[in-house]
């Protein structure tokens, strides 16, 4: 039997005990027996344990209490070594009871164990998610003022990916170590999960935590040392401080709202949250829920605006350019939507929807016409790309060297590796892909050879420009001539007169496109100009005249 056991007869008198009490109670023999008075018994155990007589005359009477009463009662003593009794006094219906002693320090320790393990983080020993939110709880309840600062680890992810799972741990471990060295005593760190930490402070004066924050951004600067591997991560910061009446929810999302914006503003810097930032979120909200439900009530329309070979001016093909017929807003251009929808993730749907409906439209166009989509960088590293790009093809039936796709230099270099694979894949399947924008990014000789491209696109600012515009006149010789060499095609964008044109051609282009050539036009007339063209044969001239072309086009 594992309980201690004491019998107590109604006058008080113990009539039964088993050695188990003597081991749980470190009694010596003869402290307790047969016949024995209770409170005998109790001034034995009192004396081993180090009790005064008050307090032994206490622990009696409450003995006598327990045992005066109905039911059951239950109590775990704590003694000073540690151990833990549950002591349960059974009154029986005559006047004596039943005394148990159970040891539960075990099962105690076991569940201290589970509770701790549900605050902390296992890996560093930082309180979790689950902590800080009854920290922040907590401390609004009893603080004037509380400040927040969230963390997260720049590059974190990479490290990860390249070096492996173990590497990443130990770089958390060291981060943690980092921040306990880098915070003062009352700094409260935890980590929320992934590479996100946060820390709880009490500040004393406004910029309390702007300091720690830049302290920290400053202490991640140094490289880790990991498994003989020197690591560059770095740390985005964002803090906020709580207001009147203001709850741990509100709280966080500003401290998570300033943490964004240290994340686009470059990140490795730190942010405290400003007014209006709240704001800004809900208006980004909005325009969110406006894409998603312009995408399903069909207000997005493409345009296209056709190329054409040089020098005979025969029409290659359109690029497709989206619009957003806004229930409200009316027509929006593209530069005022993808931008945000790149942001917050839309243009993947939106790029996808543009896919297809570019693939549909040339489907009614002559085999020979090839349309050209523009590519987000978002979409360019998102997985599905490929198979978008396949499926839109074979639903149309479009040849896929029929489909050109556009990205800017910046979507080519971010995440190199990943992006050239892609790349290299679409290009397999017999899509082609065009460099737009030439000469606005990076404008590295070294993506030129690096990613096989099909055709640059350079930028309208070095075409749309002055007779007397050397240098610019220069820069379009210098990259016909090098992609002439290279077997890459040329197509100058934005061109606007008859001069630029003539020039163009001089200079050996390929291929042009402007609102001289034609302006971008909604797909029923893409289509009448190419079905007229086949029938009639002549080949389509969209030149303005003024601001009207031959077919009256002039964009809304
Ligand atoms: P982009 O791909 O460089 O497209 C050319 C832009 O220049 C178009 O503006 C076109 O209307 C304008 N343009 C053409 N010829 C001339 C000209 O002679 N003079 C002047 N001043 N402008 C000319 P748009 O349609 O406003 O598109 C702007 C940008 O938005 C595009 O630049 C492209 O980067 C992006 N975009 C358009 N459609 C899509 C799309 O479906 N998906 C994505 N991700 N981006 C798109
Ligand atoms: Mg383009
Ligand atoms: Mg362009």
């Amino acid at each position: 039997m594992s309980n201690g056991l004491i019998l107590v007869a109604s006058d008080s008198i113990i009539g039964l005990h088993n050695e188990r009490v003597c081991e749980l109670l470190h009694l010596e023999p003869g402290d307790v027996a047969i016949g024995m008075p209770l409170a005998e018994f109790l001034a034995n155990a009192g004396q081993r344990l180090g009790w005064d007589d008050a307090r032994v005359k206490r622990v009696l009477d409450n003995h006598y209490m327990w045992m005066s009463q109905e039911d059951e009662m239950r109590l775990e003593h704590h003694y000073d070594d540690g151990t833990i009794l549950r002591i349960c006094c059974r009154p029986m219906p005559d006047g004596g009871a039943i005394l148990t002693y159970d040891d539960v320090s075990e099962e105690r320790a076991a569940q201290a164990e589970m509770t701790h393990l549900a605050y902390h983080d296992a890996l560093t020993g930082l309180p979790n998610r689950r902590s800080f939110c009854e920290a922040v709880d907590r401390l609004l309840a009893t603080t004037p003022q509380v400040g927040v600062l969230m963390l997260d680890l720049d590059r974190f992810k990479a490290v990860n990916d390249t070096l492996g799972h173990a590497v990443g741990d130990a770089l958390l471990v060291q981060s943690a170590a980092r921040l306990r060295e880098t915070c003062r005593d009352n700094d409260l760190i935890f980590r929320l999960g992934g590479d996100e930490l946060a820390i709880l402070l009490q500040p004393k004066k406004r910029d309390d935590g702007d300091e720690l924050g830049q302290r920290i951004v400053a202490a991640f600067s140094t490289p880790f040392m990991v498994d003989g591997h020197t690591i560059n991560i770095g740390c985005s910061a964002g803090y906020a401080v709580s207001g009147a009446d203001e709850n741990s929810g509100v709280l966080m999302q500003k401290a998570d709202l300033a943490l964004y914006c240290a994340k686009a503003q470059g990140r490795n810097c730190a942010v405290r949250y400003e007014t209006g930032m709240m704001e800004k979120a809900i208006a980004r909200q909005r325009i969110e829920a406006d894409l998603i439900r312009g995408l399903e009530n069909g207000e997005f329309e493409l345009h296209y605006q056709p190329l054409y070979l040089l020098p005979d001016q025969k029409l290659a093909g359109f690029e497709a350019l989206i619009r957003w017929n806004h229930p409200e807003r009316g027509r929006v251009a593209p530069l005022d939507f993808v931008p945000l929808a790149e942001e917050n993730g839309m243009i993947t749907k939106i790029g996808s929807w543009v896919l297809d409906e570019a693939c549909r439209q040339a489907a009614l166009w002559p085999g020979h016409l090839h349309v050209a989509v523009n590519i987000s960088p978002v979409q360019m590293r998102s997985p599905g790309l490929v198979t978008e790009v396949l499926q839109a093809l074979q639903t149309h039936g479009v040849e896929p060297n029929r489909l050109e796709l556009e990205l800017t230099e910046t979507a080519m270099v971010e995440d190199g590796q990943q992006i050239a694979q892609t790349l290299q894949t679409l290009r397999e399947i017999g899509v082609r892909i065009a460099m737009d924008d030439f000469g606005t990014g990076y404008s590295s000789l070294a993506h030129l050879r690096d990613f096989k491209l099909d055709r640059i696109k350079i930028d309208r600012s070095f075409i749309n420009i002055e007779d007397d515009a050397v240098g610019a006149l220069a820069v379009v010789r210098a990259v016909t001539s090098m992609a002439n060499d290279l077997s890459i095609q040329t197509t100058a964008e934005g061109v606007e007169t008859d001069e630029q044109l003539t020039r163009l051609i001089a200079l050996g282009c390929n291929t042009a496109q402007g609102y001289f050539l034609g302006k971008p036009m909604d797909s029923a007339t893409a289509t009448a100009i190419v079905h007229e063209w086949s029938e009639t044969n002549v080949v389509p001239m969209l030149r303005s005249s003024g601001s009207m072309n031959r077919f009256g086009l002039t964009e809304a």
